[in-house]
């Protein structure tokens, strides 16, 4: 694929400083990206498509700009335990016994509808996808690393990380913000396995397994199953190295697991997990964080259905996107319907550019080039500003309306503004912001321009013959039905209402 880097001067907010720096991987042209995908015992929500989109765009993005990525983001069907803690039961285990269910059964379940829900959105698949479970000895490495360094210890079969100890070392919360010593005062100390830890901040590397856990496997401290925290770890030292360049996922999982993930690379490795952190915001309702735990998250399969109380209507994979790419990653999105409903008619003016840009008859003169060229600078600009996609599409309406005015013969496009605006158009509409007409939606305006061309004709041949009546019946039935015929000295040409 032929890229064209117009200014490559991309920047993003890295969260461990909280200021914009510029992007420079060390291995250019090869960047390593590490995402922490979803926990599968249920369905896809608007949270996880937020995420999913969010860094799709950066992996996109990236490519675009002539990088070659690995993006690994896992998938974790084992030791992410009940309120994310170290205690109670494993949220896969829990669905399976519920529903009676093997525990790899629930997360195969899930993670197939993940990936339809997320392949409905656009969303394309990683480089590499890696389970938690597919991954246990590669942790018990990473656990015995950390444990031989001296920031962990062992208690009863199960292993749990030394934060105190670390501390002395390592500005443990730093990439959270938060401070150790309000951390050990604050942590909810009333839990069994707290009794097993030195300090209520610990968290669990490995967890002895209890008679009832079925998820366990062997390890130099009896049979268990991996702490939440491990995986991540091990998984992105495993597949992009330490450290990588960009590691991304939700501002929920700064902190404990972002955190607890950095204190475990500098432990075993030596280093920082990754030059750059990004976290995409929350989505709110009514300005409250959507989730479970609030009874106010929907599902994606309820979007795209509108079955939900909460909807008033069912919304297409690809508005809910845009919705999405309307605001940018690191502000909170708050979802209402007069919010989505307005998503869905911008993207339907943004995809119409598409087809009226086949309407226009190229001119011998443009009136038109300055501005196509400066809507490019502009867009690239905006991308290389934090993937700033709000503006990006601000810029992009733009365009959408150069190309209407030339659909309406009111700017003149030579064939060469023709060709620079389709390119535009196919770089930051599809290619980067993953936008499309939905397939039959595409089918059918394609069957459309053909009907139109078939009823234009026979209109030119009765008007050559000076039959008015037939001409106009053509034009005035046409306009009753939401389509006006134009005519020009080139023949006539028509838009839809
Ligand atoms: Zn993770």
């Amino acid at each position: 694929m032929e890229t064209t880097v117009l200014s490559h001067n991309l920047c993003l907010t890295n969260t461990l400083t909280r200021k914009k720096e510029a992007f420079e991987p060390l291995h250019s042209p090869l960047v390593g990206m590490y995402v922490c995908g979803p926990t599968v015992y249920g369905d896809p929500h608007l949270g996880h498509a937020r995420s999913a989109v969010t860094f799709d765009i950066v992996f996109r993005y990236l490519r675009h700009l002539g990088y070659k990525v690995r993006y690994v983001r896992n998938i974790t069907d084992v030791g992410h335990l009940e309120h994310d803690s170290d205690e109670g039961e494993d949220k896969i285990a829990k669905k399976a016994r519920i529903e009676q269910l093997e525990p790899m059964e629930v997360a195969q379940y899930y993670a197939n509808r993940y990936h339809q829900f997320m392949d409905r959105m656009g969303v394309l698949r990683p480089s590499i996808e890696p389970l938690a479970s597919g991954h246990i000895l590669e942790q018990i490495e990473l656990v015995k690393a950390i444990l031989a360094e001296g920031f962990a210890y062992e208690v009863n079969g199960s292993v749990y990380f030394d934060v105190q100890a670390y501390g002395k070392s390592f500005p443990y919360g730093k990439l959270s913000g938060r401070v150790l010593d309000e951390l050990l005062a604050t942590t909810r100390s009333n839990l069994a396995s707290q009794e097993e830890k030195r300090h209520p901040a610990d968290f669990a590397l490995w967890k002895k397994a209890q008679a009832e856990h079925i998820m366990r496997w062997p390890s130099p401290w009896g049979e268990g199953f991996p702490g939440w925290h491990t995986e991540c770890t091990a998984m992105s030292h495993k597949y992009l190295g330490t450290p990588f360049d960009i590691h991304g996922g939700g501002m929920d999982l700064t902190f404990p697991h972002h955190e607890a993930e950095t204190a475990q690379c500098q432990a075993a490795y030596h280093q920082s997990p990754c030059r750059y952190w990004m976290h995409n915001n929350m989505i709110t309702v009514n300005g409250q964080k959507m989730g479970k735990s609030l009874g106010n998250f929907i599902t994606l399969e309820e979007f795209f259905t509108g079955k939900h109380p909460g909807l008033a209507q069912a919304y297409a994979p690809m508005t809910v996107r845009f919705f999405i790419l309307q605001a940018h990653y690191r502000s909170t999105l708050d979802f209402s319907n007069e919010a989505l409903q307005a998503a869905e008619k911008g993207l339907q003016r943004l995809l119409q550019a598409k087809p009226a840009l086949e309407r226009i008859k190229p001119a011998a003169t443009s009136q038109v080039s300055e501005p196509v060229s400066e809507i490019e600078r502009k867009c690239y600009q905006a991308m290389d500003d934090d993937f700033n996609t709000p503006v990006l599409i601000a810029h992009l309406f733009e365009l959408a309306r150069l190309v209407n005015a030339g659909a309406d013969n009111k700017a003149d496009f030579t064939e060469g503004d023709l060709a620079s605006a389709r390119k535009l158009y196919t770089v930051f509409v599809e290619e980067i912001l993953g936008l499309e007409a939905a397939g039959e939606d595409s089918r059918l305006s394609g069957r459309m321009e053909g009907v139109m061309e078939i009823l234009l004709d026979i209109r030119a041949q009765a008007k050559a013959r000076k039959d008015w009546a037939t001409s106009d019946l053509i034009r005035d039935k046409l306009k009753a039905a939401g389509i006006t015929v134009m005519d020009g000295k080139d023949g006539a040409s028509w838009k839809m209402e």
